[in-house]
């Protein structure tokens, strides 16, 4: 631990089974916890990036999507384990805003960005 460079994280993630693997264009500065229906069952902490930006493999093949409400994202999951991966812009517009769950990543990286919590099912704004 004490030799590690305690400023650089691996940017590269993956589901539990490693069917879907993603790696980040850069460090996030933040992230989001939100407690709308869907991410308060899902548990992710989001980070977000412009759509083309994240490399991500085994996707679609190894995957399959949620789609509900305004229907204006696709929430993805590894269809072997069920991890949920990310969310992707229905459009699939480049450059549109894309969630990444950082929870798929090694503990230290999530550990060091600031997670926000976003109240999704009532006012729609920040509560910390
Ligand atoms: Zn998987």
């Amino acid at each position: 631990m004490a030799d590690a460079p305690s400023n650089t994280f691996t940017l590269q993630g993956s589901c539990h089974c490693g069917a879907v693997r993603l790696t980040l264009p850069s460090m996030p500065e933040t992230a989001i916890s939100c407690n709308c229906s869907l991410c308060r069952r899902v548990g992710g902490v989001w980070a977000y990036y412009p759509f083309g930006t994240v490399t991500i493999e085994g996707h679609p093949e190894n995957t399959t999507d949620y789609v509900w409400g305004d229907k204006t994202l696709r929430t993805i999951r590894c269809k072997h384990c069920g991890s949920v991966t990310h969310w992707e812009p229905t459009s699939g517009e480049l450059g549109a805003r894309h969630g990444v769950n950082l929870n798929n990543f090694d503990p230290s990286l999530s550990a060091s960005v600031l997670v926000r919590h976003f109240d999704g099912a009532d006012t729609w704004s920040f509560i910390d």
